[in-house]
C-alpha cells in the first residue's frame, strides 16, 4: 500500500501533467492523472485523493462542471478542490468558488511556489465567497449550466435523428442490392440445375468438376444473399406462428448440409429425436438452424467433427450444434450475435460471410420467446445450443 497522499490531477495537456507530477512527486506526493472531466471523476470515484487540481479549460465537461460533480461525492466533502487556469478575467475567480472549488491557482504554473500553495490547502485552507455574492453568482452559473445541458440535449437529438436516418438508407441500401443480386443469381442456379440434370449435354468429367465449384459457389452467395434480406426482413417484421415439426426440418438440413460437411473431410455426427408439432415460423426457423450448421461446417478444419443434436420434451425442444473447430475467444462470445461482427474481419480471413449469420440466429430465437447459449474455447470447438419453449 501506498500512504503517500495523492493529488488528483485533471487536465488534458500533456506537458502541464508532466510538469505537476515532476513537482509534486518530488515532494513525496502521488499524482493521478486524468485527462478530462469523466476520466477525473471515475479516477476520484475510486481514490481519496489529498487534493484534487483541476485545469478549469478541459475539453467536454469543463473544469467547473467537472468540480460541481466531484463536489456532490461524499467522500470528498472534505477533499479540497483547486481550480486551474489561465483565464485571469474579473469574475473566473467567484466562478470556480461558487462551482464548489476552494481555491484558484492561476496559470503559468509556478514550479516553486506550487507545493507551498497546494499543502495550503491541504493544511486547511479555504477560500470563500462573501454571502451577498454567492446568489446572484450561483443564480448564474445554474443558468449556464441548464443552458449547456439544454444545447447538448439539442445536439444529440439531431445525431440521434441522423444517425437512425443513415440506419434507415443503410436498411434500405442492403434491401436492394441483395435483390438486385438475387436476380441474377437464380439464372445462373437455373442453368446450373440443367447442367447437373444433363438437360444441355453430356458434361466431361472436368467439365463436371467445374460445374459443381461453380455450383457450391453460387450455393454460398445465395445463402449470404438470404441472411442479408432476412435481416432487413426480421428486423421490421414479427414472426408468423404455423405448427412445424422441427424433426422433419432438421432431418431436411442435415440430408443438404452432410454431404457438404463430408466434402470438406468432416465427420458428421447426428442424435436427433422426434418432436412434436411446434408452434414457430418455419422459415425463420430453418434460416436460424442452416446458419449454425453452416458456421460449424466453416469453421472446422478438415479431419474435426460436427454434431448436431435434436431433443425435445413437454416443455421445450433443444437444438445443439457441437463442433471441433476454431473455437471463439471468451471476450469475442456475446459480441459474434451482433450483427456484421466477426472475430476475424479482415479481407484476408480464411472464411467468407458477412457476420449477419448469428445475429439472425438470436433474432429469430428472441422472437419465439427462447435462448441462444454458446460454449467454447479457442482451438477447442463450439458447441451453440438452442432452447425453443412450448409455451
Ligand atoms: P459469419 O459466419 O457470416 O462471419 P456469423 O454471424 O454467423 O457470421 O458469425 C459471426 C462470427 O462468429 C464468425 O465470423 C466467427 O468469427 C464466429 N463464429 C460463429 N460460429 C462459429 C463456430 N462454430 N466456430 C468458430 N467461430 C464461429
Amino acid at each position: 500500500m501506498n500512504d503517500q497522499p495523492t493529488i488528483l490531477y485533471i487536465e488534458d495537456n500533456a506537458d502541464n501533467q508532466r510538469l505537476v507530477r515532476r513537482i509534486m512527486e518530488a515532494c513525496g506526493y502521488t499524482v493521478l492523472l486524468a485527462k478530462d472531466g469523466p476520466d477525473g471523476i471515475a479516477l476520484a470515484r475510486e481514490s481519496q485523493p489529498a487534493l484534487v487540481l483541476v485545469d478549469i479549460n478541459i475539453p467536454g465537461l469543463d473544469g467547473y462542471e467537472t468540480t460541481t460533480r466531484l463536489r456532490g461525492m461524499s467522500h470528498l466533502r472534505g477533499t479540497p478542490i483547486v481550480a486551474m487556469t489561465a483565464d485571469s478575467r474579473v469574475g473566473a475567480r467567484e466562478r470556480s468558488l461558487v462551482a464548489g472549488c476552494d481555491g484558484y491557482i492561476t496559470k503559468p504554473i509556478d514550479p516553486r511556489g506550487l507545493p507551498e500553495q497546494l499543502s495550503e490547502f491541504i493544511g486547511g485552507k479555504r477560500e470563500v465567497l462573501s454571502h451577498e455574492s454567492e446568489a446572484p453568482l450561483l443564480r448564474a452559473y445554474n443558468h449556464k449550466l441548464v443552458e449547456r445541458l439544454e444545447q447538448q440535449v439539442r445536439e444529440l437529438t439531431a445525431a440521434n435523428a441522423e444517425l437512425q436516418e443513415l440506419d434507415q438508407l443503410k436498411s434500405q441500401f442492403l434491401a436492394t442490392l441483395s435483390h438486385e443480386l438475387r436476380t441474377p443469381l437464380t439464372s445462373i442456379l437455373g442453368y446450373l440445375d440443367l447442367f447437373e440434370r444433363g438437360t444441355l449435354g453430356a458434361l466431361s468429367e472436368i467439365q463436371g468438376q467445374a460445374i459443381d465449384v461453380i455450383g457450391r459457389n453460387a450455393h454460398t452467395l445465395t445463402r449470404q444473399l438470404n441472411n442479408l434480406l432476412y435481416l432487413q426482413e426480421v428486423r421490421s417484421s414479427q414472426i408468423k406462428p404455423v405448427p412445424v415439426t422441427v424433426y422433419d426440418m432438421v432431418l431436411r438440413l442435415v440430408a443438404e448440409l452432410q454431404p457438404q460437411a463430408e466434402s470438406t473431410g468432416l465427420n458428421f455426427e447426428m442424435s436427433l429425436q422426434p418432436t412434436m408439432i411446434f408452434a414457430g415460423d418455419a422459415m425463420a426457423l430453418e434460416q436460424a438452424f442452416r446458419n449454425l450448421i453452416d458456421n460449424a461446417i466453416k469453421f472446422t478444419p478438415r479431419g474435426g467433427y460436427i454434431r448436431v443434436t435434436l431433443a425435445d420434451d413437454p416443455a421445450r425442444i433443444i437444438l445443439r450444434v457441437e463442433d471441433s473447430g476454431v473455437g471463439i475467444p471468451a471476450e469475442a462470445q456475446e459480441k459474434i450475435f451482433v450483427p456484421f461482427y466477426q472475430v476475424d474481419s479482415s479481407l484476408a480471413r480464411p472464411y467468407p460471410g458477412s457476420g449477419l449469420g448469428l445475429a439472425i440466429v438470436r433474432h429469430v430465437v428472441y422472437a419465439h420467446g427462447g435462448q441462444v447459449t454458446v460454449r467454447s474455447a479457442p482451438g477447442s470447438g463450439s458447441t451453440f445450443t438452442i432452447v425453443l419453449p412450448r409455451s
